[in-house]
C-alpha cells in the first residue's frame, strides 16, 4: 500500500520521507469542517507534507492548528517552515513540548551529541514563539461530530501527548508506544536518551490499552488497525521489559554500552531489519536507545 494514504472519511497519513526513507516519518491530517495537522517533520521535510496535503485537496490555508506530540526534533522541528505557508494555523503543545518548542537550542545540542557520528542526519530545530498550550482532557471540536481529545502520555518524553478523535476510533498516538517495523515484525523501545522515563512508559502503554480506537496511528512507521494494533502496544511492553532485564544486567555489571550493543544485536538475531542499516546509523540509534535506559534506571 501506498505510505500516503486516507486512513478513513476524516483521517490522513503522510509519509515526510524523513531521511528519504519510507514511513521512517509519518504525520496526520485530520479533516472536517476544520483541518488540524499532527506532528510537522523535520525542517527538511516541509515540501514533502505540503505536496501530499495538496494531493487529498488540503489546502495550507485550511489548516487551523499544527498540534506537535512531544519535543523531539523529527515531530516539531518542521513546524515554522509550515506556518509560513500555513497563514490560519497556530501551534498547540503540551507544556513540556512547549518550553523546547520556545527554546529548542539546548535540548537540540544534546540530541546531536547523542547521535554522535549519525548528527549528520539531524537537520535543524527553528524556534516556535507562539505555541498553545494543552493537557489532558482538552478537547478540540472540528465540526460535524470530529473531535480530538488530549490524552497525556508522559514516557517516551515528559510532554508526550496521544489524541483520541472518538468519531472515527482514531488514536493518534506519537512515539508513546515504540518503533514497531511491520515488514520485519521487529520492535524496539522508543528510549532515546535525556527524557525517557522507563517506569512512565509502561504506565502509558497500560493507559493506551484502555482507549477504545480502531486504528492507531504512531509518529513513526504508521498506521495499524485493530487486532492488530492493541497486539503491538502488548508486545512493545514486553520488548520493553525484555531490554529492561539485558541492560540492567549487563551494564549494571560492566558499565559498558558496546557489551549491551552486542547483545542486543544477538537478540535481534536473524531480524534483517536492524542489520539492514548502515553501521554508523545502527551503531548511533541502538547506542542512543541504551543511554535512555542507562539514564532513566540510574545505572
Ligand atoms: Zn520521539
Amino acid at each position: 500500500m501506498d505510505s500516503d494514504f486516507e486512513i478513513n472519511e476524516h483521517c490522513y497519513q503522510i509519509d515526510t520521507k524523513q531521511w528519504t526513507l519510507p514511513k521512517v516519518g509519518v504525520v496526520y491530517a485530520v479533516k472536517s469542517e476544520k483541518t488540524f495537522l499532527i506532528d510537522t517533520g523535520t525542517s527538511q521535510t516541509n515540501e514533502k507534507i505540503l505536496s501530499t496535503l495538496e494531493e487529498f485537496k488540503i489546502t495550507p490555508e485550511s489548516i487551523n492548528t499544527i498540534i506537535v506530540t512531544h519535543e523531539h526534533y523529527d515531530h516539531g522541528a518542521g513546524a515554522i517552515g509550515l506556518l509560513k505557508k500555513m497563514p490560519n494555523a497556530f501551534v498547540s503543545a503540551s507544556e513540556k513540548t512547549a518550553e523546547i518548542l520556545r527554546n529548542p537550542t539546548e535540548f537540540f545540542e544534546t540530541t546531536k551529541r547523542h547521535y554522535g557520528d549519525a548528527a549528520v542526519l539531524v537537520s535543524d530545530y527553528p524556534p516556535v514563539r507562539d505555541v498553545q498550550v494543552v493537557e489532558e482532557g482538552n478537547r478540540f471540536d472540528l465540526g460535524s461530530g470530529v473531535s480530538l481529545e488530549v490524552v497525556a502520555l508522559p514516557g517516551h518524553t515528559p510532554g508526550s501527548i496521544g489524541l483520541f478523535e472518538p468519531k472515527t476510533k482514531t488514536f493518534f498516538a506519537g512515539d508513546a508506544v515504540c518503533n514497531y517495523n511491520e515488514e520485519f515484525e521487529f520492535y524496539m523501545p522508543p528510549s532515546f536518551p535525556e527524557l525517557f522515563d522507563y517506569e512512565n512508559y509502561l504506565k502509558s502503554l497500560d493507559k493506551m490499552q484502555g482507549i477504545d480506537f480502531e486504528y492507531l496511528c504512531m509518529g513513526h512507521f504508521g498506521t495499524q488497525k485493530q487486532p492488530k494494533a492493541k497486539q503491538i502496544i502488548k508486545k512493545a511492553a514486553e520488548v520493553a521489559k525484555e531490554w529492561k532485564d539485558i541492560i540492567v544486567d549487563i551494564y549494571g555489571k560492566t558499565k559498558s554500552e558496546a557489551r549491551v550493543y552486542n547483545a542486543l544485536l544477538e537478540r535481534a538475531g536473524d531480524n534483517e531489519y536492524i542489520k539492514s542499516f548502515p553501521d554508523f546509523i545502527r551503531r548511533s540509534i541502538l547506542g542512543q536507545l541504551i543511554r535512555g535506559y542507562v539514564l532513566s534506571l540510574k545505572l
